[in-house]
Order: C-alpha cells, then structure tokens, then sequence
C-alpha cells in the first residue's frame, strides 16, 4: 500500500517525492462520495451501507458522524455557494443542504418515474447540476432498498438553475463519476455497464459541451481500465484526471496517457481535492480514509 508509480516522466511534476499516502481513518463498510468545505476546513463522505455521512475535521484529524440516518448516501459535492450536494440511494433523489441545515430536494424523478438511484454529480459554474443515475442502489437491500428501474435505463442528467431537468446522455449501460475539466468544454463520464454486462470494457468517455452548457457532443473514448472498475473523478488545474481504478488511484492526462498510480491496497470507489491549497488528494477506498499531498492542485 502506498506505492506511487510514474508511468510517464510528467508524472514526477505532480507528487511529492516524500510525501506519504496516509490512512486518516478506518472503519466504513464502502467509503464514497467525498467533498470538501474551505470555509470550515472539514471533509464530508459517504458510508454507503451504514446509512451514514462522516465528517473529517483537518484541524485535528477527528472524524464524527456528520448526518445519520444518510438515505444511504452516495456521491456528494459542494455547489459554487459551498452547500452540500447529495445523492441518496435510498430515496432515489438529489438534495441540496442548505445554510440553515435544512435539506431541499432538488431531482427525484424523470418524466412522472422515479430515478434509479443518483449516484454521483458535479455542479458547473452556471449553477447547473449534472448527475448519474445507475442502478446500483436499488440492485439490493445493501445499499438503499431493492426495487425494479421505473425509468427502466441509467442516463446522465442535467438540472438547470431553473429546476428542469433533462438527459444529456443516454449512451452509457451504467454512467457513474464523472468531472468537468476545468475550463468546463468537456465532461468526463466513467460507465461502470461491466458489473451488469460481463465483458465490457470500464470505460472514462469524454464528452464535449455543447449548446452554451445545456448539451453534450458525440463522446470519445479516454481509457479502459485494465483491472476493476473506474468509479469516481475529479480534475486538477492543469486538466489531469485522478480517478479510481481497481485497487489505486490513476492519473490521466487529458490526451488519455495514464501517467500514474498510486497503490491503495484497497477497492477505490472515489477521491477529491482538499486542504486550503487543495493540494491534498482525500481518497475513499472501502474501509478506509486516505490522503495524500501533491503538487497539484483540484480544479476550482
Ligand atoms: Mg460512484
């Protein structure tokens, strides 16, 4: 665990040389969905089948339950206004936390039928939020409750500032995490269809945005992963995609090249930037909580 691989010499600009990958805290059944909060300098994330939130307070490292019951939470982010946003399994929405603490839904059904299961999602600087909705969370009683796909299909979608809500993909069997590069002209989606349709490739595909923000252009393939599943993103200011992969984070660069990887010795589901520089890159993986400092920093 811990091993840091380059894979191309860019690579090497990116880590630190003696920086370790540390184990912030153990004891979730599967980690997800981390976000982070500047202003208070804490990180909230998922533990999916515990029907809980944590909450890892950098200033002294304690970790306490942030919200529980969660609705079997998974994928969670900050909007540009640093609320949370929330994907629950178990009552198939996307909520937004307010200032206050009280709790908005934002998307919960599609069409008059209920969503699958929101699983992950990254709000764009026009305020508009993009999720995925497979059906992970209602494939069984473990992580929300098992029921059969209204919608019967696992599309991406796009809420506007204004409340509607569309699908800007229906091309992926299971859409899972995604990220915008920084300057937002392209989404990249990971389709996690292998663990319903043995066989096929874990894919990221990059979509181009299009119609001023509102669409998505033809997508084009970025990676495969070559063992276990792509989960979730996120990007760093020069355009690098950190994703998980297996049992490690990858590192990407735009034009596909896999330039690292960093052992974790664990399932990676998923990972984001925090610390006041954003310069640490918090990790999700099973049981565990990790970070690592880089010489990057998370696109805004
Ligand atoms: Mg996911």
């Amino acid at each position: 665990m811990g091993d840091i691989i380059a894979h191309d010499p860019r690579f090497n600009s990116l880590i630190i040389g003696h920086a370790r990958l540390e184990t912030l805290w153990t004891g979730s059944r599967w980690a997800e969905g981390p976000a982070y909060f500047p202003a208070g300098r804490y990180l909230v994330w998922s533990d999916i089948p515990n029907d809980r939130l944590m909450r890892f307070d950098e200033t002294d490292g304690s970790v306490s339950v942030f919200r529980q019951p969660s609705g079997n939470a998974n994928g969670n982010t900050t909007d540009r206004q640093g609320r949370l946003v929330t994907c629950e399994h178990l009552h198939r929405r996307v909520t937004r936390t307010e200032h206050d603490g009280s709790i908005s839904m934002l998307a919960d059904q599609f069409e008059g039928k209920r969503l699958n299961s929101p699983n992950d999602v990254v709000v764009k600087s026009d305020g508009s939020i993009w999720f995925t909705d497979p059906t992970y969370g209602i494939d069984s009683d473990y992580e929300g409750d098992a029921a059969r796909s209204e919608i019967g299909a696992s599309f991406l979608y796009r809420l506007s500032p204004d409340g509607d809500l569309s699908v800007v993909a229906r091309d992926r069997v299971q859409p899972n995490g995604l990220a915008f590069s920084p300057d937002e002209t392209t989404l990249y989606v990971v389709d996690t269809g292998a663990s319903h349709r043995p066989g096929l490739p874990v894919t990221i595909h990059s979509y181009p945005v299009i119609d001023d923000g509102a669409a998505l252009g033809r997508p084009r393939l970025l990676a495969t992963c070559p063992k276990g599943y792509f989960d979730g993103m996120r990007c760093d200011v020069h355009g690098n995609i950190w994703t998980s992969a297996g049992q490690a984070v990858f590192c990407y660069a735009a034009d596909g090249v896999h330039l690292g990887t960093i052992e974790i010795g664990e399932i990676v589901a998923n990972l984001c930037f925090g610390g006041i520089k954003r310069n640490r890159l918090y990790v999700c993986a099973q049981t565990s909580l990790y970070g690592l400092f880089l010489n990057t920093r998370g696109a805004a």
